[in-house]
């Protein structure tokens, strides 16, 4: 890690080197990858580049540590993790630091991940069976929730830490052990989460974090036939591959793909709320998350004043490096700039009127990132492409509609069913809309969906399947035996 970070920070990451079986080791070819820091490009540390060789040391460690896990008894197990989370809110700055210089965001305030770990914690020893009726009295029949055994976890850059947590901790909570390999942009925190949760006392081998390259060690997870579940996170594209490999080792699993979220406005809708809560939305992370509520399908008669509120709140929008107090900083590679700015030129072409934003902001500072503008398109139509694929910028695109059926279909008019927002002060309307629109999440004057403690997150439709964070996540990483118990007949 680059000598220049804090000591608290530097003190939360092993440089070049990955956690396998509790140790701290580099790649067996010895090569690394470089991590940048998106808005200035500077090295900031190396991770191993693995490879499927190094994720079979990995599935070897997990399947040594698992019998003794698994036996753990789930209090105990549930306490290790309490511990865990405890450490990360102790070293909640530290880790709000790392992870803003990997993902070039600005700080995102109090750490949340601990809270999500010790949700998670809580569910451990809640894991349960059902006892189930019989045919005759000299039979008992009950079902038993077992983990899988190894399973394995393949994470994306945008928010590393609530991801590794979410999936790590619910995983090893059902008494698994993990492989998981973070993105190539983004594997510190991931890093940093995983020696805290050693420092907890997580017994060596239960978390195993294997870095490198989607296509080398990111390939070799779901192609490995003796992990025994998979979880994904990431874009559609990987996800259908891994999903194939998945079918070839009949492999189950859980994939979170993205979406292209609507944030549907009403007449009646306080904008007051609504304008502040939807441009933060898609600025965000700098547009980066899944759940961002890309399209706004607005009701004709407040469509003006919706376009204007929206581009000033746009406006005001800070962007810069993410050690200046900021609301949004770069892109996180070169990729994903060059993905967001072909977008917007997309939105051009096809006739979208581009009311702000659209360019790269000027001055020094922005010379070395990957910076974009907080843009905004009106007239937009819903066939159009900015408003159909996920562009994971900050573009938000206008859609007018006349009445509440036809914000309906162009709401759900999409591949994608991830999250949704209503802003009505109707309630008819709001139980209408909530029932009616397709998404794993629906907010009603409330943006990104969430807010709530323990709502299980995922998707509807091409999103994916499969629910994290929630404690049916604990029960997707369980298998259910179905135990039936006879007394046997006595000698005569
Ligand atoms: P990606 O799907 O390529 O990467 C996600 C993870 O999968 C990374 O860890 C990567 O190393 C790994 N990976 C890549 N190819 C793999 C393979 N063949 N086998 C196994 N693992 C592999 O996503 P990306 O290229 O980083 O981003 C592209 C798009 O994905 C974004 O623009 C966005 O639309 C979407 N995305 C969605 C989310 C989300 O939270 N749902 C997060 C990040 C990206």
């Amino acid at each position: 890690i680059s000598e220049s970070a804090p000591a608290d920070v530097q003190s939360l990451v092993v440089d070049g080197s990955q956690l396998i079986g509790g140790e701290w080791v580099p790649s067996h070819t010895g090569e690394t990858i470089e991590v940048r820091n998106p808005a200035n490009r500077e090295i900031i540390a190396r991770v191993p580049r693995s490879d499927a060789a190094d994720v079979e040391a990995a599935v070897q460690a997990g399947e040594r540590a698992f019998p003794a896990w698994r036996d753990l008894n789930a209090t105990a197990r549930a306490g290790l993790l309490f511990r865990w989370a405890d450490l990360i809110d102790a070293n909640g700055v530290a880790l709000d630091s790392l992870e803003s210089q990997e993902v070039g965001r600005p700080s995102w305030g109090p750490y949340g991940v601990g809270g999500q770990v010790r949700f998670i914690a809580g569910q451990a020893d809640k894991v349960q069976g059902v006892s189930l009726p019989t045919y005759s009295p000299d039979t008992v029949g009950y079902t038993l929730r077992e983990p899988y055994g190894v399973v394995g976890a393949i994470i994306p850059w945008n928010a590393p830490g609530p991801m590794f947590a979410t999936e790590v901790a619910a995983a090893i909570a059902a008494g698994n052990t993990i492989v998981i390999k973070p993105a190539e942009d983004a594997p510190l925190t991931p890093l940093a989460l995983a020696k805290l949760a050693l420092e907890a006392g997580i017994p060596a081998g239960v978390i195993n974090v294997v870095t490198g390259y989607g296509g080398e060690a990111g390939a070799a997870i779901p192609e490995h036939p003796r992990i025994r579940r998979i979880g994904f996170t990431g874009s559609p594209q990987t996800g259908r591959t891994i999903m194939a490999a998945c079918a070839r080792n009949l492999t189950p699993l859980h994939l979170e793909l993205g979406g292209k979220s609507p944030q549907v406005i009403f007449a009646d809708a306080d904008l007051d709320t609504a304008i502040p809560a939807i441009a933060a939305g898609i600025t965000l992370n700098t547009g980066q998350i899944c759940a961002a509520g890309s399209r706004v399908v607005v009701e004709r008669s407040v469509h003006q004043e919706v376009v204007e509120r929206l581009a000033a709140a746009m406006q005001k929008v800070t962007v810069g490096p993410w050690h200046q107090r900021v609301n949004m900083g770069p892109l996180i590679n070169e990729k994903q700039h060059e993905r967001v700015c072909g977008y917007i030129d997309i939105g051009k072409e096809q006739g979208a009127t581009l009311v702000t934003g659209g360019g790269r902001p000027q001055g020094a500072e922005f010379a070395d990132g990957w910076f974009v503008e907080p843009t905004l398109f009106d007239n937009v139509s819903p066939d159009m492409r900015i408003a159909q694929e996920e562009i994971f910028g900050p573009v938000l695109s206008v859609i007018p509609v006349d009445d509440e059926q036809q914000a309906i279909e162009v709401a759900n008019g999409v591949e994608y069913g991830l999250v949704a927002s209503v802003w009505t002060q109707s309630v008819g309307r709001a139980v209408r809309m909530s029932r009616a629109l397709q998404a794993g999440q629906v907010g009603v004057n409330n943006a990104l969906g969430a807010g709530v403690i323990g709502g299980p997150f995922g998707g509807y439709k091409n999103s994916g399947f499969g629910r994290t964070m929630g404690a049916d996540s604990v029960l997707d990483w369980t298998q259910i035996k179905t135990v039936s118990m006879r007394e046997a007949p006595l000698p005569r």
